[in-house]
């Protein structure tokens, strides 16, 4: 077999930014700065890098951003109070609180409190009813919304074709497979699970694979029908003593056996990773030209 496309989303997640910037810098000139509040509870190491970048990229576009760290005892009052805060500031556009908050917080009454224009994670559950309904004023989840990115951009053409998507949350799979489903993608769509019987044949009948489980390595080449696209979510840290850190980063998918048999594979890292980041600049871009 030729060797496979390999999308590279920091290519594509750095074409997005460079739209956002531009696209950015107009609405400064009307007098309006996109801006982004990050809520992060508690001190995760993971999660501290994630809204790290986020900051980050908000810099690095001319987004105005506010990052707010509370310690991990504040309680869903208190962090329900700061949200309430956020919903009614005219210079914030998009709000998001960092998953995963500390077990004693309710996530689902926190994403509810957020005022759903300015939820720029796409979590909301009007926002859930808009992506069902097609809605584009709508956010999309920015993961699987990086997702449909990449494989536009790289001129994959989802159209009558069989997708599989392994995982059914509502970060990842459900949003995946609505967006596949919709009238724009016309794929046709099975959503694996947990509970899935014979997944590896199931996952043999597509022609586009996305695995968003959170299990390193679990798709194999024997699940993959020659010539499929494989899309890989997942992000595991495998132990690696070879490396400083420790770890190494694997995706849901072996890439190494995979990859042959593929017309398009997404690295990990470097595959969908970045595009989250980029999707979540263009939702917060989206908030700031609504909201005005
Ligand atoms: P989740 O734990 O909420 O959901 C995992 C899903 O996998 C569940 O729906 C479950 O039914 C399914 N599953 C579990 N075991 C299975 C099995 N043996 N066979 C088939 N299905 C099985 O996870 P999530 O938040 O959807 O994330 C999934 C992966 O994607 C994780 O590795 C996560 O780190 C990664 N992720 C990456 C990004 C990114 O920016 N690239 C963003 C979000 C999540």
């Amino acid at each position: 077999m030729s060797k496979p496309q390999i999308l590279d989303g920091k290519a594509v997640a750095a074409s997005v930014l460079d739209e956002c910037r531009t696209e950015a810098a107009e609405l400064v000139k009307n007098g309006i700065t996109p801006g982004l509040a990050v809520v992060l509870v508690g001190e995760d190491p993971a999660s501290q890098v994630y809204v790290g970048s986020k900051v980050r990229a908000c810099g690095e576009l001319g987004f105005h951003s506010k990052k707010i760290e509370l310690p991990a005892e504040t309680t869903q009052d208190e962090l329900l109070k700061v949200v309430l805060e956020l919903n009614a500031d005219p210079s914030v556009h998009g709000i998001l609180v960092q998953s995963p908050p500390p077990p004693h917080i309710d996530e689902e009454a926190i994403v509810r409190a957020i005022d759903s224009r300015k939820d720029v994670d796409g979590f909301h559950p009007e926002n859930v009813a808009k992506l069902a309904l097609e809605d584009p004023t709508g956010f999309v989840p920015c993961t699987p919304a990086g997702c449909m990115k990449l494989l536009e951009v790289s001129g994959i053409d989802t159209s009558g074709k069989e997708a599989v998507v392994i995982g059914r949350s509502m970060i990842v799979g459900k949003p995946m497979a609505l967006l596949l489903v919709s009238k724009k993608a016309n794929a046709t769509v099975t959503i694996a699970h947990s509970r899935t019987a014979d997944l590896p044949g199931v996952c043999r009948r597509a022609d586009i694979v996305v695995a968003a489980v959170g299990r390193p390595e679990m798709v194999k080449a024997d699940w993959i029908k020659p010539g499929a696209v494989v899309i890989d979510v997942g992000i595991n840290r495998v132990d690696d003593a070879s490396k400083k850190r420790g770890y190494r980063l694997t995706g849901d998918v072996a890439y190494e056996e995979v990859a042959p048999l593929c017309s398009a594979i997404t690295p990990v890292p470097g595959g969908v990773g970045p595009m989250t980041i980029a999707m979540l600049m263009r939702n917060t871009l989206q908030a700031a030209k609504q909201l005005g």
